[in-house]
Formats: structure tokens, C-alpha cells, sequence
């Protein structure tokens, strides 16, 4: 693609130019590659220096094909025009920064379109009209060249219709310093509108930004002007064109072409979208309020408003604002939720408190009966040791005197009367009869009493009664005393026992009596419920040195969870109907006795068991001390 610049890179207008075709061309997907040149014909533009650049073009690009060429300002779309044949092999041509309006209707014309350039000298002169209410002459510097004339031109159509509001003056075909001279001593209510000054009436040359310093530096009234190059150099501001824009305008237009669209369906387009700048340093050297600007104006060089200067604090502060808000509602929402919870919690411990106290009430009823209850079971308690006590004291005295008198009455009976009864039949039956009913009183007799005499034994150690008549004691020797009384429980059963006692057994401290009760007790038991096998009694001495006595059966046994309740008083195991017919039940306190004498010594009386196979009960008792 080739750029052809009328003018010199270092105007601004051109680079302005340049800049946009640039922007568009590099944004695009495929890298175009830019020729540019500058034709420089604000400072040549004689026929011969034209050819020159002919003959230069023809030698640089004769051998290139452009794709598209796009020029700017009207002495490049002229030249294209004229010599694309020749030179670039009739490639479509894209215009822009075009003042004169005619150049579509030109007979050259296709295979080309572009921007044309509307120079909005009216608007801007409006403009100064509202911004300097009692503005009287406006005076209008234009030069030479193409963009100077055909301004001109324009300008001559426009002005008379602004007759009667305003007077214009033509500052044109001077020299610099004539231009100058005039410009210093303008009226009061005058201002300048600066078209082009860029060849003076000498020829001499000035860029854009030279031109507008020249005058700046000696006006004392407003230069309005419609290029943007002219903006922040001095010029106060009018209606801008903007090089820039219509660069971009013509790139994309030429990438169009490239892509396949034909010039003809890419109208010309003339470029309105103009727009009021001004320069606030010159509004401010002027006086002139914004207010009095059109509306939709850019001010350019406008003190910072203070959003703008503090942009970044006024959001950070506005997001810290809204965000405190947040919290600060999420905070009173949770509040409230706290407070609900705190009254519910209240209600509900308020709730429980009464359902406390209503059940402490009936606590402490209830405690107070259980009180009363007690009390009176205790003394009911102590009413029935007493009553136990009493009643076995005197059933003791007649049962003694009953089994007494028995005994005589069996022997005198045996001694005086049996004899006289042999030879008679019937009187020996009835004589035997009597001496068995005699046998049975006897026997349940000598029961009544150790009946009573538990009972008696059992209230004693409970109420604390019992006399301990302790001796130090060999437990050996008092086993092999006691050993013939043990083996008589066993004289009519076909069960044995044994006794294996060790030779050194630690000497105790013990009231022997208490002593051989256990020991009946759990000889007499172990006789009763063992109907098979036989009997252990072992006497052996603990690892600490205590005395420790087992006695083992190979009996009916007990069952699991009876162990424990067999040392309860009263407490008797059920037994099957094939034991119960073997066995005498004893009174249930055996057991009970014998535990409370163990524990009174400090010892142990513990039982294992295993139905059908046998029970061992073992106590210990600590050596003396
Ligand atoms: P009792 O005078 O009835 O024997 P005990 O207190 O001496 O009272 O024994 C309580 C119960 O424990 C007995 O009735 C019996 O059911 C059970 N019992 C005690 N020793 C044995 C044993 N060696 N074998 C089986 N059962 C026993």
C-alpha cells in the first residue's frame, strides 16, 4: 500500500494523517506493507518539480504493484488521479483530507473513493460569535497554497451570510512580518480566524506550528482556527477537523478495497462529524467563560476537576463506603438474629428454671418421704433384731428343755421299756414306731436350734452384738481338730473328702468358734449338694503371706448369675426336682454368716461355680500381724 502525503511528514497534520492509516493498518489481522512519501507541495508545487517527482515515483514504484494507494489532501489526489496509469499500474486510490468538494464530479474519476474534507468555516465562526458577545470583525489570514485557496474560495461563498452581524477583513498575500505587524494592532472586539499561513507573499516557509507561534506571540485578540494541529499552540479553538480521523477513515476504506470491495460500492464520504475544541489557556487569557461555549464542546488543557484529580480515592473511598454499608448491615442483621436468640434463649431458660424448681419441689418431697420411709424402716429394722433376738432367747430355753427330755424319755424308753416288748409282736412294732417319732423330734429339734442359733449368730453381727473371742491361732492345728467333725458330714454319703493342709500355714488372729463355722458351713454345704466324687479341702498360704482355705466339690454346682446372691441372707438356690429330693434345705443364712466373719477379719469369701461339675468357694484371711 502506498501513502501519498501532499505535504511534509513534519507537519502536523500530515503525521497526524500518517498516524491514523498506521493505527488502522497495524490493528488488522495481516501485516499490510506502508509505503509512504511526502510530496512536500507547500513548498513546491511548479509543473517541474511535479515531473521530478514523476520521474522519482517512476523509478522507485515502476516495478510495484499497490494494492491500494491512499492520499492526503488535494494536490496528492490530484496527482494520483492524473498519473496512476503511469505510475501505479491504475491501483484503486483512497482519499483523504480532499477541501475541494467538486473533486468527485472530476471525468478521472473510478476506481477511487475516499473522505473529503468539509472545513467547517461557518460553525467555527458562530462560535465566535457567542464566545465574544460584542465581537465586531473577524479578520481572515489564508496563503497561497492549494489548501489556502481553495479555503478561500469557500470562505467568499460563506461570508455574506453572516452580513450585518459581523465584519471581515482578508489578511492575505503578505509577508511574515507584515502579517505580524497587522496582527498586533487589531480592535478590541476583533478576532483572528487563521485559515493556513504556511508561504508567505516572499515565498518563505512555515510550518503549522511555526505559523500559530508567529501570530500568538503578538495578538492580543482570540485566533480561532479549524485544524486540530492548531489547537494547544495558540489557537483558542473552533470547529476542529481532525487529521487523525480521517486517516483512520481512509485505512479502513483501502483495507476494504483489499478485501474485495469495489471502490464504487464504498461511497464518498464527506467528513461532518466535526467537533468544537477549545484551548482553556486561551479561554482564560481572553476572559471568556465556558458557558458561552456551543454546546458539546471539548476543553482541552481544562483544570482537573477534582473527580478527575482524585478519581482513584473518590471510587476507593466510595467502595470502602459501600462495603462498611454492607458490613454494617450484615452486622445489624446479625444483631437482630442475636437479640431474637438471646430473648428465645431467655424464654426458654426461664421456662426451664420453673420446670427445675417444680421438679426440685418434688425432689424435696420426695426426698423428705424417702426420709420418713427410711426412718421408719430402720426403726422397724432394729424392731425386728430386737423381736428376732427376743424370740430366739426364748425359743432356745424350751427348745433345750424339749430336746433334753427326749433324749431321756429315748433312752429310759430304750433302757426300761423295749425290753418288756420282746416276745410281742405288736407292742415291738409299736414299740419301734415311737423310738423313730422320738428320732424325728430329736432331729428336727437339734434343726429348730441351729435355726434359731443362725438367726441369732446373723442379728448379733448386725446389730454388733457378737463377742470375738480372737486368739493367735495355728489353722492347721485347728483343721486336723476339727477334721472328724468335717468327715461326719459325709459318714452316709458315698462322697469322700480330703484334706491336704500345708505344714507351714501363717498364724492367724481369729475367735476359733467363728472360725469352724465357716468352715462347717462350707464343709456341710459341699456335703449336701455333692452326691458323686469328693471333697477338697486345701489349706494353703497366698502369695502375701496370708492363710487361704478352699473348699472344692465336685457337686450340683450354681449357676452363673446365682453366685453373687448366694451370699444373701435367706437366699437358696432353686433346685431341680431330682436335687430337692436329696437334699435338707437349711435356712439360707449359712453363707451370709460366713462372709460377714471373713470381711470382720479383713479377709475374702469368694465362690466359683460350673453347674453339674462343681463349686469351689475359697476365703483368706491376713496373718497376724
Ligand atoms: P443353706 O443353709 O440353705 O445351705 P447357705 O447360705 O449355706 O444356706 O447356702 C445358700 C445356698 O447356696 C444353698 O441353699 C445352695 O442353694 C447354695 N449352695 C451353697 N453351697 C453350695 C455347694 N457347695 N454346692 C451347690 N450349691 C451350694
Amino acid at each position: 500500500m502506498l501513502l501519498l502525503n501532499s505535504y511534509n511528514q513534519d507537519l502536523i497534520w500530515t503525521d497526524t494523517i500518517t498516524e491514523g492509516v498506521r493505527e488502522i493498518l497495524e490493528s488488522q489481522p495481516i501485516s499490510f506493507k506502508l509505503s509512504v512519501e511526502s510530496m512536500d507541495t507547500k513548498n513546491f508545487y511548479s509543473p517541474d518539480y511535479l515531473e521530478l517527482l514523476v520521474e522519482k515515483y517512476s523509478l522507485k514504484y515502476g516495478d510495484t504493484t499497490f494494492d491500494a494507494i491512499i492520499t492526503s489532501d488535494d494536490n496528492a489526489a490530484n496527482f494520483a488521479l492524473t498519473y496512476r496509469d503511469k505510475l501505479f499500474n491504475n491501483a484503486p486510490i483512497v482519499f483523504c483530507g480532499v477541501n475541494d468538494l467538486e473533486f468527485s464530479q472530476k471525468v478521472e474519476f473510478s476506481n477511487i473513493t475516499g473522505v473529503l474534507e468539509f472545513t467547517d468555516f461557518a460553525g467555527t465562526i458562530e462560535a465566535a460569535l457567542s464566545m465574544q458577545p460584542g465581537l465586531e470583525e473577524i479578520f481572515i489570514i489564508t496563503d497561497e497554497t492549494t489548501t489556502g485557496n481553495i479555503s478561500r474560495t469557500l470562505l467568499k461563498e460563506l461570508l455574506p451570510g453572516f452580513k450585518g452581524r459581523v465584519a471581515f477583513s482578508w489578511l492575505d498575500n503578505v509577508t511574515m512580518l507584515e502579517l505580524k505587524n497587522a496582527v498586533t494592532d487589531l480592535p478590541e472586539n476583533s478576532a483572528i480566524l487563521l485559515v493556513s499561513f504556511n508561504r508567505d507573499k516572499d515565498g518563505n516557509w512555515f510550518t503549522y506550528t511555526e505559523s500559530i507561534n508567529h501570530l500568538r506571540s503578538v495578538s492580543t485578540v482570540p485566533i480561532y482556527g479549524m485544524w486540530d494541529f492548531y489547537l494547544g499552540k495558540g489557537s483558542i479553538g473552533g470547529m476542529i477537523t481532525s487529521g487523525h480521523r480521517q486517516g483512520m477513515l481512509a485505512a479502513e476504506m483501502a483495507v476494504d478495497i483489499i478485501n474485495g470491495v469495489n471502490p464504487s460500492n464504498l461511497p464518498v464520504i464527506i467528513q461532518r462529524s466535526n467537533q468544537y475544541m477549545f484551548d482553556q489557556n486561551e479561554l482564560s487569557r481572553f476572559g471568556i467563560d465556558t458557558s458561552n461555549l456551543p454546546d458539546d464542546s471539548i476543553v482541552i488543557n481544562a483544570p482537573e476537576s477534582i473527580y478527575q484529580r482524585f478519581a482513584f480515592e473518590i471510587w476507593l473511598i466510595g467502595c470502602v463506603f459501600v462495603f462498611m454499608t454492607i458490613v454494617i448491615f450484615v452486622l445489624m442483621a446479625n444483631n437482630n438474629a442475636k437479640k431474637r436468640a438471646e430473648i428465645e434463649l431467655e424464654e426458654l431458660n426461664r421456662y426451664q428454671e420453673s420446670l427445675i424448681e417444680l421438679r426440685t419441689e418434688e425432689l424435696v418431697q420426695r426426698s423428705r418421704e424417702l426420709e420418713i420411709a427410711n426412718h421408719d424402716l430402720k426403726k422397724l429394722d432394729s424392731l425386728k433384731t430386737a423381736v428376732l433376738n427376743t424370740v430366739s432367747h426364748d425359743l432356745r430355753t424350751p427348745l433345750t428343755s424339749v430336746l433334753g427330755f427326749c433324749k431321756i424319755i429315748d433312752r429310759d424308753f430304750k433302757r426300761h421299756f423295749k425290753p418288756l416288748c420282746e416276745g410281742d409282736e405288736n407292742l415291738s412294732v409299736r414299740g419301734d414306731r415311737i423310738q423313730a417319732n422320738l428320732d424325728i423330734i430329736e432331729k428336727e429339734g437339734e434343726r429348730l436350734t441351729r435355726l434359731v442359733n443362725d438367726f441369732l449368730d446373723l442379728s448379733k453381727i448386725e446389730s454388733g452384738d457378737i463377742s470375738w473371742n480372737d486368739i493367735s491361732l495355728d489353722p492347721k492345728q485347728l483343721l486336723e481338730q476339727s477334721r472328724p467333725v468335717l468327715e461326719g458330714y459325709f459318714s452316709e454319703t458315698g462322697v469322700s473328702l480330703t484334706l491336704e493342709v500345708e505344714d507351714r500355714l501363717p498364724q492367724i488372729l481369729a475367735d476359733p468358734d467363728r472360725l469352724l463355722q465357716v468352715l462347717n458351713n462350707l464343709v456341710g454345704n459341699a456335703a449336701k449338694f455333692t452326691y458323686k466324687g469328693n471333697v477338697k479341702l486345701v489349706a494353703t498360704t497366698t502369695e502375701g503371706g496370708w492363710l487361704k482355705v478352699i473348699v472344692q466339690d465336685t457337686g450340683i454346682g450354681i449357676p452363673q448369675e446365682e453366685l453373687d446372691n448366694i451370699f444373701n441372707k435367706f437366699y437358696q438356690v432353686s433346685l431341680t426336682t431330682s436335687d430337692t429330693r436329696k437334699v435338707t434345705r437349711g435356712s439360707g443364712m449359712g453363707l451370709a454368716i460366713s462372709k460377714r466373719i471373713i470381711e470382720h477379719y479383713g479377709g475374702e469369701l469368694k465362690a466359683e461355680s460350673e453347674p453339674n461339675h462343681g463349686s469351689s468357694f475359697t476365703f483368706t484371711i491376713p496373718e497376724a500381724g
